[in-house]
């Protein structure tokens, strides 16, 4: 059984890399759709303005701890929480273990060109993956109905979105029942990184819980979106307090 630690109202699991793994391992044997959302600071303080991300959050049957923000916070607030589980780190792995046993994956979302992109290099990566379809994350009115059905008929036991936070949880909160898809996961900039278009951290800045620097260094128009960090800080400051 995993432990669910309430930060700032969002429950967050307290899980390993391998934990993760293993319970996707376990949802990909089940006959229901499994929603796996990644959680940062970031995301934690849109759902405090955002009703309907918090409840999606609250639902979904998987939120690692993302962030080294989060990871902080569950501990500062007196919690256990082992590590780090970065939803790139994870898609990886995923990714890896997709090859090995046969998992058929669908990539939605980017911009145009970058989910193949990202294909290619999984195909490189994780030789004999089986990637059934790809799609930008621009749709025109009403292309939704189709994708879904598209989708729905290539039958992928991993589904990854990348729409950004929240409207990648939303889209797939909204059409988990309809797909039918063992494990749909949220993974924002991840193709992103996958095609070559925006770097990672290097491991040591990820380990010295500086990734945030990085990006906000490489990614300066995200300053605004990143003032998040300080004032979840702040938050979870106050909320031990009270
Ligand atoms: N995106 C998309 N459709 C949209 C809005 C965004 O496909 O309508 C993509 C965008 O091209 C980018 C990703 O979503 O590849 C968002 O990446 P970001 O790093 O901002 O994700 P977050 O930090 O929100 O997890």
């Amino acid at each position: 059984m995993r432990t669910k630690i309430p930060v700032l109202d969002i429950m967050i699991d307290s899980v390993t890399m391998q934990e993760a793994l293993d319970a996707i391992e376990t949802f990909l044997t089940e006959d229901r759709p499994h929603l796996v959302a990644t959680a940062n600071a970031e995301m934690v303080m849109m759902a405090k303005e955002d009703q309907e991300l918090a409840c999606i959050l609250n639902k979904a049957d998987l939120v690692v701890p993302d962030g080294a923000g989060v990871v902080w916070a569950a501990r500062y607030l007196g919690h256990s929480m082992s590590e780090r589980v970065a939803g790139y780190d994870l898609t990886q792995r995923l990714l890896a273990q997709a090859a090995r046993k046969g998992y058929r994956v669908f990539l939605f979302g980017g911009a145009p060109g970058v989910a193949e992109k990202a294909k290619e290099t999984a195909e490189r990566l994780y030789p004999g993956i089986v990637i059934v379809g790809t799609r930008n994350g621009y749709l025109a009115d009403g292309e939704e109905h189709q994708l879904v059905d598209t989708i729905r008929k290539e039958k992928p036991a991993i589904l990854l979105v990348a729409l950004g936070v929240p409207k990648q949880e939303k889209w797939l909160y909204r059409n988990l029942d309809t797909l039918q898809i063992p494990v749909c996961i949220g993974v924002g900039g991840t193709f992103d990184v996958m095609a070559g278009n925006v770097r990672r951290a290097p491991l040591w800045m990820q380990q010295a819980n500086l990734e945030w620097l990085f990006r906000l260094l490489c990614q300066p128009y995200r300053a605004i979106r990143m003032l998040a960090l300080p004032r979840f800080v702040c938050q979870v400051i106050r909320y031990k307090k009270d």
